[in-house]
């Protein structure tokens, strides 16, 4: 089995192929991810009527099963304040849990060869059928074949695969890494304003900016963020100019501690996958064969531990149980 992406996406599914005992060989490019500069946080309540968000709210348990089999991979129990919104959603910090990113990002390639993962540090360029295989060309000049192939490379996934269904866009996220960890706790606000503009981004005639005001721990210090820059059209473009200034401006103005705004830290900005429908990929590609896509989450730390087991069952071992749990919860549509 090949899978091309070694963020949360292919690393949780390459884990749950090699429990089955399939032979994985993922090929990770060394682009900056989502992943690692993701907040990480796991809500401990849905986050909407889904049948995948009622799932996901359960992710914390998956972790922690994750955590006794592979050892630490960065989790641990939170308590996140809320910022705006109405007055009684600010009064009780809420429960959830969080993954620490710069932990998880650090761990994974060592925990995925420690598994017995062929891992391939290179990016891949093409993505070819040839005499029924997928054969994918690599930066590296190798190449690699295999009858069945995941494409879980996030913001990567279109340009490797033209015909990428339309729903799954991609946007660039900004964060400040700030050196100390907050005195303030996990701060989150309580009306995310990035989702609103992932469901209208096919209608976008110019690019829009929104900046969802945060601060979570990461490491030793702390994620300050988060600004989202979104463009008209599929093909991610390069991000706009300017957009630390606008981020900090940002946080002058919002619920956050004002000094937060002019805090020295590094400027990361990211690529992230999503979907307009809200509804990510975990399922086949039309009219082709042996292809599968595994992207478009909007809380991936939550959907991922939920859905790479049913995936990884499906390619494993053809099971009809877990392709219809993957129907039921809408990510497996061969025919979008
Ligand atoms: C600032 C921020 C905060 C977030 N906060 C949260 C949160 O609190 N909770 C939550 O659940 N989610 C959060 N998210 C979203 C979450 O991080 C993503 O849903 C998740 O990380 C997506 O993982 P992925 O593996 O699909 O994509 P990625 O992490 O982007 O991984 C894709 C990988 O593919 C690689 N790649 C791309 N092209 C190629 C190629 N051609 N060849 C080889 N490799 C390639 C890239 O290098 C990358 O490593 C946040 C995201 C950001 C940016």
């Amino acid at each position: 089995m090949l899978i091309v992406g070694g963020g949360l996406a292919g690393g949780l599914l390459a884990l749950a192929l090699r429990e089955r005992g399939v032979d994985v060989c993922l090929i990770a490019g060394q682009q900056p991810s989502a992943t690692e500069w993701s907040y990480g946080v796991i809500p401990g309540w849905p986050l909407g009527t889904s049948a995948l968000a009622i799932r996901s709210a359960k992710a914390a348990g998956l972790w922690r099963d994750l955590q006794r089999r592979y050892g630490d991979l960065g989790l641990s129990r939170a308590r996140i304040h809320l910022h705006g919104g109405k007055p009684w959603a600010r009064l009780l910090p809420l429960p959830g849990s969080q993954v620490d990113s710069a932990r998880f990002h650090a761990r994974l390639p060592e925990l995925l060869k420690q598994v017995g993962v062929r891992y391939a540090c290179a990016e891949a360029l093409s993505v070819e059928r040839q005499q029924g295989e997928w054969l994918v060309r690599c930066s590296d000049g190798s190449a690699h074949t295999s009858p069945q192939l995941v494409l879980a490379a996030g913001a990567g996934c279109r340009r490797l695969w033209p015909a990428w269904p339309e729903a799954l866009r991609s946007s660039w996220a900004g964060v400040l890494e700030l050196p100390e960890a907050p005195a303030h706790g996990l701060r989150l606000p309580a009306q995310f304003q990035r989702p609103a503009l992932e469901r209208s981004s096919a209608e976008l005639q110019v690019p829009r900016t929104v900046v969802d005001a945060g601060l979570v721990p990461r490491g030793a210090g702390a994620l300050l963020g988060q600004i989202s820059s979104f463009a008209p059209g599929l093909t991610l473009q390069a991000p706009p100019p300017a957009l630390e200034q606008e981020l900090r401006q940002a946080i002058a103005a919002s619920g956050l501690p004002k000094d937060l705004a002019e805090a020295p830290g590094r400027w990361h900005q990211v690529p992230v996958a999503f979907s307009r429908t809200g509804i990510p990929l975990a399922g086949p590609l039309a009219d082709a064969p042996g292809l599968f896509g595994f992207s478009g989450y909007s809380g991936g730390f939550a959907q991922v531990p939920v859905l790479a087991p049913l995936l990884a069952e499906v390619l494993a071992a053809g099971s009809p149980t877990a392709q219809g749990q993957l129907e039921q919860l809408q990510v497996w549509q061969p025919a979008r």
